[in-house]
């Protein structure tokens, strides 16, 4: 790894190269072996840290960023907090159009890194002026040398995945891997991984990982927008209730659904068996891990790589917090007990 080399000249230089590790104890039941790729291990804490810094990188060399330029986007999550951090090297401005929705403790890590922020109320229509597209879309028309990220409708996204993500997976796995399985938001991460590894090996199936109340297992089945399957869940950062132009569906084998209690509790297993401390969606990935085994889909000759997308302390006030837990009324008091504080 990177980390091991000695000195490092900045932080980007720490982005990539995270650690693949097996996993031993939660998935001891299924047959063959799995790994997680934890890209918690990024100095952003995820995933998007790859993408913040191959989007900015293309923007230089086409001229459009120069220093002291701007750069934009419409996230409170993991893509806001890596565009802030790689800004700061790079010695732009960052400016983030969040919705009202948005967690303040969200809004005061991206002020942090540094970032203008912009809440927008959450409850108007996308092409309200007050939206945070529409925020986003005139800040960028009114700031000279910006370059707005859009990631969901940006192939670089993609393409930042299959030149970095996609080739350490094969390296690491030496070219072993049978199976790959991942999240899908805006389908970055899956598209430019599969992409990859399927032009290497085209046996390898890659399994996708939706959420119920998301379109994008069903538009990958029927290639129709059925908006029925839309509806409000908890889950951050999967599935979608749009077509993001950065997802290739024909790259994608098959997704399966999970629920928010289930990828809750499972998020909070990994932690105690593995010791890996990781995001909402990782638990989800857990969980649609144990329904395609069961399913069949595995057996004792595959290799399983399961990508993490992001670091568990972003969710200390949801999976990670007893009270949410219950509102939400997901939690198990027998299967939490050993994590009982006691006051003396
Ligand atoms: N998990 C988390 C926590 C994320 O923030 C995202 C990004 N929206 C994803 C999974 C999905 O990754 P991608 O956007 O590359 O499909």
């Amino acid at each position: 790894m990177t980390q091991n080399k000695g000195i490092s000249n900045n932080i980007l230089e720490l982005i990539g190269e995270t650690p693949l590790i097996r996993l031993n104890t939660i998935t001891k039941d299924l047959p063959g072996n799995y790994y997680a790729k934890y890209e918690g291990f990024n100095p952003g804490h995820s995933m998007k840290d790859r993408i913040a810094l191959h989007i900015i990188e293309e923007a230089e060399k086409q001229g459009i960023l120069k220093e002291g330029s701007t750069v934009i986007e419409t996230t409170s999550g993991n893509t806001g907090f890596s565009m802030a951090l790689v800004s700061i090297i790079k010695g732009y401005k960052c400016i983030l159009a969040v919705t009202s929705k948005a967690a303040p403790g969200k809004i005061n890590m991206l002020k942090a890194m540094g970032a203008k922020v912009y809440v927008c109320p959450a409850h108007v229509k996308a092409d309200d002026p007050r939206s945070y597209y529409e925020v986003a879309k005139r800040l960028h028309a009114e700031t000279a040398n910006s370059v707005y990220i859009n990631q969901y409708f940006n192939h670089l996204n993609t393409e930042a995945h299959y030149n970095s993500t996609g080739p350490e997976i094969w390296q690491q796995t030496k070219g072993e891997i049978t199976h790959l399985i991942a999240a899908s938001g805006t389908g970055g991460t899956i598209s430019g991984v599969s992409k990859y590894l399927k032009e290497q090996n085209p046996t390898i199936k890659t399994l996708g990982v939706d959420a119920f109340g998301s379109i994008l297992k069903k538009f990958h089945e029927t290639r129709e927008f059925d908006k029925k399957e839309i509806y409000p869940y908890r889950i951050e950062g999967l599935g979608k209730n749009l077509i993001p132009s950065a997802t290739d569906f024909n790259v994608i084998d098959v997704f399966e659904k999970v629920t928010d209690e289930a990828a809750a509790h499972r998020a909070r297993e990994l932690a105690v068996t593995e010791g890996l401390f990781a995001g909402y969606t990782s638990g989800a990935i857990i969980q649609a891990t144990m329904q395609y085994a069961e399913q069949g889909m595995f057996n004792a000759d595959s290799k399983v790589v399961l990508i993490l997308p992001d670091h568990g302390s972003r969710y200390m006030e949801k999976i990670y917090c007893d009270e949410w837990m219950k509102e939400q009324g997901f939690f198990d008091s027998q299967k939490h007990a050993h994590q009982e504080v006691e006051f003396i």
